[in-house]
């Protein structure tokens, strides 16, 4: 998977959650909080590990590598 698909899979699950929430509270709750944490583990910059937030971003706000969105790691 690329960065960029990574990005869309954190935002379908957060937004999973988001409605979720209304229905089913602790599932939506839930995903809401895997949301997030794959966000932070996936969305990093692979120079030095900074998480990166969010699409678009062509550069590392912390060591300015240019970002392999579109890579296959
Ligand atoms: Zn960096």
């Amino acid at each position: 998977m690329t960065l960029k698909q990574k990005t869309w899979v954190c935002l379908a699950v957060l937004a999973a959650g988001a409605i979720l929430v209304f229905f089913v509270e602790w599932l939506g709750g839930l995903l809401l909080a895997a949301g997030l944490i794959l966000d932070v583990t996936w969305i990093k910059c692979p120079h030095c590990g900074t998480w990166v937030g969010k699409y678009p971003g062509k550069y590392c706000s912390s060591c300015g590598a240019r970002l392999p969105w579109n890579e296959t790691k």
